[in-house]
């Protein structure tokens, strides 16, 4: 018979919820907590931005989400589908391939309500101790606070769904702390007027540094040093005077509530969990503790569905893990490979371009079939047509014909 556990996930964006739902599939029975009073994650938009925009006080309050106001999704809606329910348009309202960040949130509280995912979670309620009862038995002790309440409960696994973009990476630039302009990093982005007329240097070459075709935009090679007069000096020996350095540098792995005695962590700049067998499992706390949500570009709410659906069905003893010893092997090997390819390491979770094999391999574990071959059509048609459209402008020129023959 299948062994039910109890389980605790923390957070209820969209890789919480959609755990909740594989995990209650499967039989276990599940807690979800959730800091926030809202459900969704990233995608519970906030208009407020923290008090130090470079996010570097400890005693600041964290906003969570890092989405800006005019933010639309980067995939279309029916990669941000799940496998059975899917993210259709809205009734008389926006018909965008790519929604606006207000459809996802309301697609994930209509997924939430329809799969009584609501009833399970603990809003406002913080995670701030997640240690095992004891490192020889497979049970969690999980601390939280509600209000001013805190409270102690035993769980037989923990699953952490607390997303990972929230905690900035900052640049160390020299001659910062005498430079007199304005610094923020993108967490603390939300609306272009504040930027109004100002001389911006934005650091980061992500998405953003395909954007070259705006006439008040120049690309530059790094930033050498800047000065207390304001100007910014390049490694190319250019120089500008400049109001703010904005710095798109990414975000830190951060699980502040987590005590493993070193088993599981993250590397000094925050770039890299682990070591985790196959970005979910640690091999040595396998499988009563795992995480949903790790990896990034890739097609994320579907593949948070199959690791969910992975970690429940493993708890429950229909699928089996490796040994210990053959996963570390596994997550060793992994290291190695994006060593001897030059990755660097900030890359350590990053799935593209091998998202479709990794998404194929878990499916796979369960006995499931590959992912819709459609879906993997159309993932690869958009990141073609950003490639040479721009970042910019891909969401807009973006044509697939190939609607029809999609099984979503
Ligand atoms: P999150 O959405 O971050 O949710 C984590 C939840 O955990 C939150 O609700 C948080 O309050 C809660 N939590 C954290 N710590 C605790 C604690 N200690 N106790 C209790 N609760 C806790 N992905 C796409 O698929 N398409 C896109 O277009 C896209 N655009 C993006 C744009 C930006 C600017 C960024 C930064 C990311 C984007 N992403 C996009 C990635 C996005 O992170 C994922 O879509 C998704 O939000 C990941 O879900 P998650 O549940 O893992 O994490």
């Amino acid at each position: 018979m299948a062994e039910s556990r109890r389980v605790a996930v923390i957070g209820a964006g969209p890789s919480g919820l959609v755990t909740a739902r594989e995990l209650q599939r499967e039989g276990h029975r599940v807690v979800v907590f959730e800091k926030s009073n809202q459900l969704g994650g990233l995608w519970d938009y906030n208009p407020q931005v923290e008090t130090d925009l470079l996010s570097l006080d400890p005693n600041r309050e964290i906003i969570h989400s890092s989405l800006y106001k005019s933010l639309r999704t980067n995939l279309p809606r029916q990669l941000m589908s799940f496998s059975d329910y899917s993210f259709d348009c809205a009734e008389n309202g926006n018909q965008l391939n790519f929604p606006e960040h207000e459809e996802v949130l309301k697609f994930l509280n209509e997924f939430a309500k329809d799969f009584a995912i609501n009833e399970l979670i603990r809003f406002n309620t913080e995670v701030v101790r997640v240690a095992p009862v004891d490192f020889g038995e497979n049970r969690w002790i999980v601390e939280s606070k509600w209000e001013e309440l805190s409270s102690e409960e035993v769980f037989d696994s923990v699953v952490i769904c607390n997303g990972h973009y929230t905690v900035p990476r900052v640049a160390n630039i020299p001659g910062i702390k005498i430079w007199p302009g304005k610094q923020i990093h993108s967490h603390n982005y939300r609306l272009p007027e504040p930027f109004k007329d100002q001389t911006v240097v934005v650091i980061g070459d992500g998405p953003i540094s395909k954007l070259d075709n705006y006439e008040n935009l120049w690309n530059h090679s790094k930033i050498d040093h800047v000065n207390e007069s304001g100007e910014v000096t390049f490694l190319d020996g250019s120089s500008i005077h400049a109001d703010i350095i904005l710095y798109c540098t990414g975000y830190k792995y951060d699980f502040p509530f987590l005590e493993t005695n070193g088993i599981v962590s993250v590397d000094d700049e925050g770039r890299a969990v682990g070591p985790l067998y196959k970005h979910v499992f640690p091999p040595k706390l396998s499988p009563c503790l795992s995480f949903v949500g790790i990896p990034s570009q890739g097609i994320i709410f579907l593949g948070s569905e199959l690791q969910a659906k992975w970690i429940a069905r493993v708890l429950s003893g229909k699928v089996l893990l490796p040994s210990e010893e053959e996963m570390l092997a596994d997550v060793e090997d992994h290291n190695r490979q994006l060593e001897e390819a030059d990755i660097p390491k900030r890359h350590t979770h990053r799935l593209h371009p091998h998202v479709m094999e990794y998404m194929d391999w878990i499916a796979a574990q369960m006995g499931m079939p590959s992912l819709d071959a459609g879906l993997k059509e159309m993932y690869w048609s958009i990141y073609k047509c950003a490639r040479e459209v721009g970042y910019a402008k891909y969401r807009d020129l973006w044509v697939f014909d190939n609607l029809a023959k999609l099984s979503l």
